[in-house]
């Protein structure tokens, strides 16, 4: 593996950076810095901006805005992005449904969907998991039963992230309850939020805000042309999408923007001895983390050049769980730092303003183990696709 960007891979990313620190406003990456609750404003402030650029849905198939780029692009796209604070263009919309529709919707739903969904004209969440279907998916029991033209539906979803803002909502439901296996009778379905018998409720979080959320499908009335794909296929779309959602699973670049946060805090604290970042123990923490984050983007770059073939490689689990690990360990870092002050939750002062952020954004991520399939169902994946042992 080569460790120095090519030419051209280094032009491309100073392109990237350019456009992320000049063209998307100061005032909107300074709120998504900050960290807090998303503004939903910013988030599609900042993907239209992104989309006129072409930025936005760059995984896509070049007919419905993609870019025909190396993953190694990708990586440095979004971590650039990252770097910047730029809100990342919608997941729901940009990397999990937009590419099933690209792939499996038919040429109607292509016309309907594909470009408000690349523009958050249609803010889309995933109906995915239940109460008791979450890392075993393929137990969901949300049932659409077909009548005429249209399917009814019944059940209830959870977990459902950022729902409170979204237009539409793609769901997995089960069709057939009689099939085979129980992967075989579930199907892929769009759903309208604001259709009559759906209802949501937020649930409230541990750092004070509610990004998450339970809907509720109440004899739902679905016309039957807002199935993807085929009846009792759904699990193969859920699948490719899960598949999506794995790659650019290491935020390296926010983790780096992080780490250097710490440093600018610690630097602010004085001690008897200076200044936070005097004492011997924090720099040796602050130094042993820049390690473990360098470990992480090489890897994510050899992961990143490795597969230019587009198919997951089985070592996006390695990055979705040293990722996540990482996350949180430079936000408990901060935390640390913040002391006191990061009990306070309001700002009692304007410099110290990250501190009262530091226990809420820590305490929020600690989701970034669970969410996108949980670390401990990571270790089997690496276990048996990377290490060959049998469980
Ligand atoms: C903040 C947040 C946002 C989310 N957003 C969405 C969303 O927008 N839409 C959506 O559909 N879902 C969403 N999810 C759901 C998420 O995908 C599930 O929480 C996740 O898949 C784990 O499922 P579970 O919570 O049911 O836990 P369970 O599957 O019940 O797991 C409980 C524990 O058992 C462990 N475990 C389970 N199976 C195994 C195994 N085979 N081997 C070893 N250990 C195992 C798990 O790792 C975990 O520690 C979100 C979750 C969170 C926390």
């Amino acid at each position: 593996m080569h460790r120095k960007l090519s030419e051209e891979d280094a032009a491309f990313q100073q392109e990237m950076r350019d456009f992320f620190t000049t063209k998307v406003p100061q005032d909107l990456r300074d709120r998504w810095a900050g960290g807090g609750e998303p503004a939903a404003d910013d988030i599609r402030a900042a993907q239209r901006l992104l989309n006129e650029a072409g930025l936005a849905v760059t995984g896509w198939p070049t007919e419905y805005g993609g870019r025909d780029w190396s993953t190694l692009q990708r990586h440095i796209w979004l971590t650039e992005m990252q770097a910047a604070s730029v809100p990342p263009p919608l997941a729901f919309n940009a990397s999990m449904v937009g590419p099933v529709i690209a792939t499996f919707g038919s040429e109607e739903q292509k016309k309907r969907f594909l470009p408000a969904t690349a523009n958050l004209d249609i803010w889309w969440c995933q109906g995915f998991s239940e109460p008791d279907a979450g890392s075993d998916l393929a137990s969901l029991r949300t049932t659409a039963v077909r009548e005429g033209d249209e399917y009814v539906v019944n059940g209830q979803k959870t977990w459902t992230t950022l729902g409170q803002h979204a237009d539409w909502i793609f769901a997995l439901v089960r069709t057939n309850p009689d099939a085979p296996k129980k992967q075989m009778g579930i199907s892929f379905l769009l759903i309208e939020m604001d259709a009559p018998g759906v209802s949501l409720r937020p649930i409230q979080l541990i750092d004070g805000g509610h990004e998450v959320n339970e809907v509720f499908f109440e004899n739902v009335r679905v016309p039957a042309d807002q199935l993807v794909g085929e009846e009792n296929k759904g699990w193969d779309y859920a699948k490719f999408l899960l598949g999506n959602e794995r790659v650019g699973v290491a935020p390296v670049g926010s983790i780096k923007r992080w780490l250097a946060n710490a440093k600018a805090h610690a630097q602010q604290i004085t001690t008897a001895h200076g200044t936070l970042l005097d004492d011997p123990l924090l720099a040796a923490r602050i130094a042993e983390l820049e390690c473990q984050v360098m470990a992480l983007e090489l890897t994510a770059l050899r992961v990143a050049g490795g597969s230019r073939d587009g198919k997951p490689d089985p070592a996006s689990s390695i990055l979705k769980l040293r990722g996540s690990q990482l996350q949180q360990d430079v936000l408990e870092l901060i935390t640390d730092i913040a002391g006191p002050s990061g009990l306070a939750w309001t700002s009692i002062q304007d410099e110290l303003a990250w501190a009262s952020h530091a226990t809420a954004t820590y305490l929020n991520f600690r989701k970034a183990s669970i969410y996108g399939g949980s670390n401990e169902v990571q270790r089997q994946i690496i276990s048996t696709g990377i290490l060959g042992l049998k469980g």
